[in-house]
């Protein structure tokens, strides 16, 4: 689904996931169109997806299945036209094989897709980029509140690609993250749970469940439990109007997209909680996306400290635009990111004309 692209190619994550269905995709694809604009990358709005639950399909049928969509979509992709991302679901080996199967017949082309392996002209840093990037924003954030991230208890919803990155990286600025979870429930420990450990329990287990040192607990209680940051990670709308006036974190961090449904921001507001809103807190991967596409395009690629400076300099600067912009207009944060970003592509509609 294509939905922008006054700023440049149209760009979004590939969703391998059961309940895929086109609101959901349109909606995503929009939410691309403000992310690129507000942290200011010459790139549009798109989103793809396919409803299938990856869990029943083995390596060999989710390449066909993943190469017979490239087949398919080749004509709508094109290095400077559409370049597809892994979002939930999908990985570098996903898309591997989009670079693999786009490659057939156009040459090797490694700035067709983003987020591929190191050894396919991936970027370094770009696996971590979301989790590293919330976690950035989230000291930012918590400094202006006066809020100390050592030893503050933490609460992740979500332990993939996205929630794994930002555990590592608060933990290793010394945040207490005292909660995790996957879809099939969670894990507790107040004294704080060691990352490395609960990534080798869930390669080995499959699942966070049984981590020794921790407690279980179900997905609906690790939201509501008292802590200083609460970061959904995982899919749409877990925080909604049935659990918004039980959360008890200083600080929500849309780390997910569109975790908290509009009402719940609402009540979450008005209980003067701050939500950091997905369009800049997740912005890392698409940042790092971007760059991953530059080194490609340049045929020069970069170290990861180079990256990750670059990444984490962005993120401070459009973190300043939108707390500038809120305080301006006495607004939310969303509301704030919201203007910045609208406000870039409609002036970039206009400047191009008819
Ligand atoms: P992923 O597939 O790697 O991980 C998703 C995690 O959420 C898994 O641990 C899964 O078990 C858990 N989960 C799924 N359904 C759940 C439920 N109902 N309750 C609790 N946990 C559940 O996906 P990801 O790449 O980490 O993406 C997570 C979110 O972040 C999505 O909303 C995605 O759109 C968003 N996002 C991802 C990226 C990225 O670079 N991967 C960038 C921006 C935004």
């Amino acid at each position: 689904m294509q939905h922008n692209q006054a700023r440049g190619p149209f760009k979004g994550g590939l969703r391998f996931h059961p309940s895929v269905s086109l609101d959901e995709v349109r909606a995503l694809a929009q939410l691309m169109t403000w992310k690129t604009a507000l942290v200011d990358i010459p790139f549009g709005g798109a989103k793809g997806g396919i409803a299938v639950d990856t869990n029943q399909l083995s390596q060999h049928a989710l390449e066909i299945l993943t190469k017979h969509f490239v087949q398919k979509m080749a004509p709508v992709f094109g290095v400077h036209h559409d370049i597809p991302a892994p979002d939930v679901g999908t990985n570098p080996q996903v898309m591997a094989w989009i670079l693999a199967e786009y490659s057939k017949t156009h040459g090797f082309t490694p700035a067709i897709v983003t987020g591929k392996p190191l050894e396919l002209g991936g970027s370094a840093g770009r696996l971590q980029a979301t989790g590293h990037g919330v976690a950035h924003i989230t000291g930012l954030v918590a400094s202006d509140l006066s809020l100390d991230l050592e030893g503050a208890p933490v609460v992740i919803q979500g332990f993939g690609n996205v929630g794994l990155h930002t555990a590592r990286s608060l933990a290793a600025m010394g945040a207490r993250v005292i909660a995790l979870s996957d879809i099939r429930g969670g894990i507790y420990c107040d004294a704080g749970i060691d990352i490395g450990r609960a990534e080798r329990h869930v390669a080995e287990a499959g699942r966070l469940e049984g981590l020794s040192g921790t407690e279980p607990i179900r997905n609906a209680e690790l939201l509501e439990l008292p802590c200083d940051v609460l970061i959904p990670a995982a899919i749409e709308a877990t925080v909604d109007c049935d659990n918004a006036d039980a959360i008890q974190a200083r600080i929500v961090v849309e780390a997910a997209n569109a975790p908290v449904t509009h009402m719940a921001d609402r009540t979450l507001h008005d209980r003067g909680i701050t939500v950091v809103p997905d369009v800049l807190a997740n912005s890392g991967g698409v940042i790092v996306s971007y760059y991953e596409w530059v080194q490609n395009l340049q045929e020069f690629p970069w170290e990861l400290d180079t990256v990750l400076r670059r990444l984490e300099q962005r993120l401070g600067q459009v973190y300043e635009q939108v707390r500038d912009c809120s305080h301006q207009h006495r607004t939310d944060l969303r509301t704030a990111a919201y203007e910045l970003a609208i406000g870039r592509v409609n002036q970039a509609i206009a400047l191009r004309g008819f």
